[in-house]
């Protein structure tokens, strides 16, 4: 979804768009159309993805006006800080208001930060968390559709429940028609303007394949796509940008090259770290993050993940727990606080699947700890429960309707507004 509301040009600088939201002002990149200054459009994650007629434009802008500033206002009071209700160490309260004020941290003070297991600390730190995204990102809040079109995987990521070895799972496959029309689902009955396309990697759809359909989609739809279909090398990535991709979603998994060799059967961590240079050098957004909870996984690793993904220019940090055992809710919480306090006024932080599976109210506790973003599952039901990466995934029976209902719900209790205006 990420139901973006229509903004106005005000400026064109080149391919750079300036655009208008009730006063603020946004930049986007337009590459698709001849656009002039005067018009309405559609943005996601900073490209124009469409026009929207001038009566349709001030029509959802009034419709949406009322509701826009009484949710930032709701933000606004739940993000506010209060210091003085928390008794902490000075020297942990310390770093927080050099965050809080916007000065640098250091490495060894953001890793005091991911070492605390100190339930009052840990409370403060979420609510700088917060107080940050609200500060530099105020109450939009991502909302993008995944469609999990393969769960075949030449792959053997060890903890991974599509991997090649696990001869147990039942394997689909959607055709080029069913992927078609769980696009046509999201977009048009929907409303969503941004998509991942994820499947294991299998080997049955090439990049040229991969570019044929991003191509269909592109052709028919006004979306923001991204792919997730693993490692793939420079011309490959080449060919789906050509085709219209713009982002990429692609774990390093883990910062540490021997715990990744260990958990990828000897294989490199720089190879998979080579692909999403790749991808940024060609312009894709990009969406990375890490596991948590692997074996041996120290705190030291936990940041050094953080501080990779922000190095890496993740337009999206994603981190997820290792399911089925998964570490505790605070660890999780920890790693997007701290990767808002590492990050406050770029990332966008979403709350996984993973850490919804692991905790029932894990968006509520992501979202009022630095995270701005989540996921709606629009896979289509008979296809689902194969998607079996980890046993009993959230959401993994639940209708699109259900699951927007829910989403919504919680977003505008919250203040949060399911939008995406673009990069700042
Ligand atoms: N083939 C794509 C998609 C892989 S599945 C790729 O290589 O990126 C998407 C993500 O699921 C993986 O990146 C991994 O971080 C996560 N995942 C796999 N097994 C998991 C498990 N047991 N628990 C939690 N997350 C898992």
């Amino acid at each position: 979804m990420c139901y973006a509301i229509p903004g106005k040009v005000i400026e064109l600088q080149g391919k750079t768009a300036i655009i208008d939201y009730y006063g603020e002002t946004k930049k986007a990149i337009n590459e698709f159309m001849d656009l002039q200054v005067g018009e309405y459009i559609y943005a996601q994650g900073g490209f124009v993805i469409s026009k929207v007629p001038e009566k349709e434009a001030l029509e959802i802008l009034d419709l949406w006006r009322e509701m826009f500033f009484e949710l930032r206002k709701t933000d606004l009071r739940l993000s506010r800080l209060d210091f003085e209700d928390i008794e902490v160490e000075k020297s942990f309260s310390l770093i927080l208001d050099k965050a809080a004020e916007g000065l640098p941290i250091k490495k060894e003070e953001l890793l005091r930060l991911m070492q605390t297991k100190n339930r009052k600390e840990l409370n403060l730190l979420f609510k700088v968390a917060n107080f940050l995204r609200q500060k530099h990102l105020q109450n939009s809040c991502c909302v993008h559709g995944i469609i999990e079109f393969s769960n075949y995987c030449s792959a053997d990521c060890t903890y991974c429940g599509i991997r090649k070895s696990n001869s147990s799972l039942k394997r689909y496959r959607m055709s080029e028609d069913e992927i078609l029309q769980a696009v046509d689902e999201a977009v048009n009955k929907y409303g969503f303007k941004a998509l991942v396309l994820q499947s294991g990697e299998d080997p049955a759809f090439t990049p040229e394949i991969m570019a044929r359909i991003i191509k269909r989609i592109k052709e028919k739809y006004a979306v923001l796509i991204f792919i997730s279909t693993g490692e793939m090398d420079s011309d490959g990535l080449q060919l789906l940008y050509t085709a219209g991709a713009r982002g990429i979603l692609l774990r390093f998994e883990t910062s540490n090259p021997e715990l990744y060799a260990k958990l990828h059967h000897g294989e490199k961590l720089a190879d998979r770290l080579q692909v999403l240079k790749d991808a940024y050098a060609i312009g894709y957004l990009i969406l990375t993050g890490s596991l948590i909870g692997l074996p041996g996984q120290t705190e030291d690793d936990l940041l050094n993940d953080i501080l990779l993904a922000k190095e890496l220019h993740a337009e999206m940090f994603t981190f997820g727990p290792v399911l089925p055992d998964g570490p505790p809710s605070e660890q999780v919480l920890k790693v997007l606080a701290v990767s808002r306090i590492a990050d406050p006024s770029n990332a966008k932080i979403v709350v996984t699947t993973g850490f919804e599976t692991l905790d029932q109210d894990a968006r509520r506790l992501g979202l009022l700890a630095g995270a701005n973003s989540v996921m709606i599952n629009v896979t289509p039901m008979q296809y689902r429960q194969f998607y079996n990466i980890y046993p009993n995934r959230a959401h993994g029976d639940e209708s699109i309707e259900k699951q927007i209902k829910d989403t919504l719900d919680l977003l505008y209790s919250l203040g949060r507004a399911p939008t995406d205006l673009g990069i700042s």
